[in-house]
């Protein structure tokens, strides 16, 4: 496998040859994925990619945040993958680092841990949250106070149901800014007073949290 360091962090570079002028680049999470004719020289290559490194820097950026192969995003902070040798199937953090604690060095393993110990973090998280939108949506309906899950959802960050008065999270929210995450659950607090992404739904939103729109900026991927 081919390796390409840019800016501190490994790229696995996947070249494949097709009968094309130009060198044709794709990036995806730390995959940068080239195609060109056979007459490249692999130098040639290696010069191209690193002549594109501000390109790749903001594309590669703009995939989810989660798990990359060193990487683990918590609260929208980067922190380096450790591992130590143990039975205990935990992690913890320190510094810049997010050091797991399991018998093998398995990705997998690491995302369940990660996203089981997440839900526990994001309920803490959110719990003042959950107190101050209730009472602000309080001032405006009677519904009682709705509950909150956790789901992973390829496509949608929240969810409110109103048949079961439910507000549901993406778990992948853990990889984001509290501000964003914040932006998530008070835009499915709306939903208690309106369905629907009309006018007054929106002025609500704003009324209560004026820098959503810079909040919610981050989950735009
Ligand atoms: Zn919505």
């Amino acid at each position: 496998m081919n390796i390409i360091e840019i800016n501190g962090k490994n790229y696995q570079l996947l070249i494949t040859y097709k009968s094309i002028k130009n060198i044709n680049m794709r990036v995806e999470g730390d995959l940068i994925k080239i195609s060109c004719n056979r007459l490249v020289s692999k130098k040639k290559i290696h010069e191209f990619v690193y002549s594109k490194q501000a390109w790749i820097l903001k594309h590669s950026k703009s995939k989810t945040p989660g798990f990359n192969n060193d990487t683990v995003y918590y609260l929208g902070k980067p922190y380096l993958i450790k591992h130590e040798f143990s039975k205990e199937n935990i992690y913890l953090i320190n510094n810049n680092y997010i050091y797991f604690y399991t018998l093998s060095y398995d990705i997998t393993l690491f995302e369940k841990i990660y996203y089981r110990y997440g839900i526990e973090k994001l309920t803490s998280l959110i719990s003042n949250y959950v107190i101050e939108f209730y009472s602000i949506i309080n001032k405006y309906s009677n519904k009682p106070k709705p509950l909150i899950l956790f789901k992973k959802y390829k496509s949608r960050w929240g969810m409110y149901n109103s048949r079961d008065n439910s507000i549901t999270l993406n778990i992948m929210l853990i990889h984001f800014s509290e501000n964003a995450i914040k932006a998530v659950l008070w835009h499915e607090f709306c939903h208690m007073l309106y369905l629907n992404h009309g006018r007054e739904f929106h002025q609500m939103i704003q009324l209560y949290m004026p820098y959503y729109k810079e909040y919610e900026k981050e989950l735009k991927l």
